[in-house]
């Protein structure tokens, strides 16, 4: 068999196979009409083949005629899938250029089949015949050229430009490859067969039309990229398969309820931890509607938390419970995100949870202890103070009574002298000052009494306080800032005493502030080193306190609320001085008031100590 006949036959052969393949790639994923273009492509370049074949032999000027006719055919079926292939698959292509292009093509393909000797002569007039370089005979057409010719090669010429624009535009947005091989490939061919087919037609190059050639060419270009592109999708495929996979492991393994929520909120997945907090099975809350899952008085709550997420799309957490299988409800946190199918459309909701429940009670537990030691705080001196008095004073008053009954029966009856009235008024005098000095000697205790020392970290401290504060904080909306620097010294002093000072200057803040917009409450703890001294300030947004008053905010009783008892600040002052501090009050410029004290450092102490 010939050479020619052979290299024909297999670019032919070629062209089909990857038609075929084209068919495959097209049956598995038939949404991409893309690859019903290449199809015809690729099959468009196997006819031509087998026209530029028969070309090569024809034996009379009349299947010459016909069989470049039919030539046109498959040329046209070649270039007009081509440029859409390139529209379609690229995204970068210009519409207009597009049309522009087919309408040409089908301009030529009708002059083609109304011409009477095909697009290329205006007269064919007879067949020659020529030889290859290597000594193989093959026909050539002879005769006038057509000038409609013309028109298919403007066309040829837009192809080249349109080709151009779009690759370069691909490549701009990062479609390297496809700007290089397929745009690349379509432009070097399709420009090579623009020269080498009016060489052929005007006898100038002495070989078959090797269009078929060209096309085939530029038909493996867009195999490659289209095998390329499937392979790629696979591996995607399989990535996203791995990652689906560590998801479900991960949601399965979770310490933490996982539900998924379908678009009718009914429960489409409960991971293990749900089913074991629950104590439903998986069954048994699949397709049940989630709003049963917090019981009655939580499933309005439920409804609306998953509206918003679906309105508002966000992110969204909200707090409804859990109706255990066993009855026992648990409160949970969860937070709530919206699934989008592949085109963005609503493909359900997940919810995650956080089991709350005990934290709840904590805080409870905290609330209650802050109350407490508040009330012993409030209460225990004046109780220590009254009972002590009480106690000590019980037996200089009675003694005095006695005494004075005693010289009252004496006067009455006469029998005693003027000395023993005398004596038992200066009993009277000994014991009413032992009654002064039992107050004296209480008040001394109460402010030099035994005082703890310690090695106090007032950060702490001031954090162990928040801690107790936080949920009246939080309920009286009071925003707290905190500013208190790292290498804060440590001050020697009573853990407890220092609480307490805090506790009860939070508390003033707190009340303080309830008389301005909840907006506005704020308190601020800060701290500073000062001469060897920590002076720890806090200050309040609230409506300070009257100039006239500031100097008596320190006494006892001294008080301008209708059930306070005055004691708070004198007892703060009292436990600060045991310590070698001073406290004061003062109005802040813009509003609010400033309680600040001070306490020596515990270097300050070992300094005293040792100096
Ligand atoms: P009580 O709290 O029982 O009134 P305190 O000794 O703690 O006793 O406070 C005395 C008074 O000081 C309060 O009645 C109040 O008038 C005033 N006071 C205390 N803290 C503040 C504050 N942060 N802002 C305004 N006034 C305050």
């Amino acid at each position: 068999m010939s050479p020619l006949t052979v290299a024909w036959s297999m670019f032919a052969a070629t062209s089909f196979v990857l038609g075929g393949l084209h068919v495959i790639l097209w049956l598995k994923d038939r949404q991409r009409w893309i690859y019903l273009l290449s199809v015809l492509m690729a099959f468009a370049a196997g006819a031509t083949a087998l026209t530029d074949l028969g070309l090569m032999y024809a034996d009379s000027p009349e299947t010459f005629r016909t069989l470049l006719k039919l030539q046109g055919l498959t040329i046209f079926l070649i270039l007009v899938p081509m440029v859409w292939f390139v529209y379609g698959h690229f995204g970068t292509a210009r519409l207009w250029l597009a049309w522009t292009i087919t309408s040409l093509s089908g301009v030529s393909l009708v002059i083609n089949f109304l011409s009477p000797h095909s697009l290329v002569f205006a007269e064919l007039v007879a067949l020659e015949s020529a030889t290859t370089f290597w000594g193989e005979q093959f026909v050539t057409g002879v005769g006038s050229a057509n000038p409609w010719v013309i028109v298919p090669h403007a066309a040829s010429f837009l192809i080249v430009i349109y080709v151009l624009d779009a690759s370069v535009r691909a490549w701009r947005r990062g479609f390297r490859q496809r700007a290089i091989l397929t745009g690349g490939g379509i432009i070097l061919f399709t420009v090579l067969a623009g020269v080498h087919t009016p060489l052929v037609d005007a006898g100038i190059v002495p070989t078959p039309y090797m269009v078929s050639f060209w096309f085939l060419a530029i038909v493996v270009a867009f195999s490659y990229e289209l095998v390329s592109n499937a392979v790629q999708v696979s591996r995607y495929a399989r990535e996203i398969k791995a990652s689906e996979k560590r998801w479900r492991t991960l949601m399965e393994n979770v310490q933490l309820p996982v539900i998924g929520i379908d678009g009718d909120r009914r429960i489409s997945y409960v991971n293990p931890f749900l089913e074991k907090l629950s104590g439903y099975r998986r069954a048994e809350l699949i397709g049940r509607s989630v709003g049963s899952l917090g019981g009655e008085s939580d499933s309005v709550e439920v409804v609306r938390a998953l509206a918003q997420v679906e309105n508002i799309g966000a992110r969204h957490q909200s707090r409804w419970s859990l109706v255990c299988a066993s009855g026992e409800k648990r409160d949970l946190l969860w937070s709530t995100v919206e699934l989008q199918n592949s085109d963005g459309s609503h493909a359900g909701l997940l919810s995650v949870g956080e089991d709350i429940t005990d934290r709840l009670q904590a805080t409870r537990d905290l609330q209650h202890t802050q109350r407490e030691l508040e009330h012993m705080t409030r209460t225990n001196i004046l109780g220590e103070l009254a009972s002590g008095l009480a106690h000590e004073l019980n037996q200089p008053l009675a003694a005095i009574l006695s005494n004075a009954q005693a010289a009252r029966r004496g006067l009455a009856s006469g029998s005693t002298n003027r000395v023993e009235q005398l004596e038992i008024l200066e009993d009277i005098i000994r014991d009413d000052k032992r009654a002064a000095e039992v107050i004296q000697r209480l008040r001394a205790l109460l402010h030099r009494g035994e005082i703890k020392r310690e090695i106090v970290n007032v950060k702490e401290v001031v954090h162990e306080v928040n801690q107790l504060l936080h949920a009246e904080l939080v309920a009286r909306h009071v925003t707290l800032n905190v500013d208190l620097p790292d290498d804060l010294p440590d001050v020697e002093a009573g853990r407890v005493e220092i609480q307490q000072v805090l506790m009860n200057l939070m508390l003033n803040a707190i009340r303080a502030l309830a008389r301005v917009p909840k907006e506005n409450r704020q308190i601020g703890i800060h701290a500073i080193l000062v001469d060897g001294e920590l002076q720890i300030a806090i200050d309040d947004s609230g409506p300070g306190v009257e100039s006239d008053n500031l100097g008596r905010l320190f006494e006892a009783f001294y008080t301008t609320e209708n059930n306070g008892l005055g004691m708070g600040l004198s007892i703060c002052r009292r436990i600060v001085e045991a310590y070698g501090g001073r406290i004061w009050a003062e109005n802040v410029v813009g509003g609010g008031a400033r309680f600040s004290f001070t306490l020596p450092t515990s270097e300050m102490h070992s300094l005293k100590r040792h100096g």
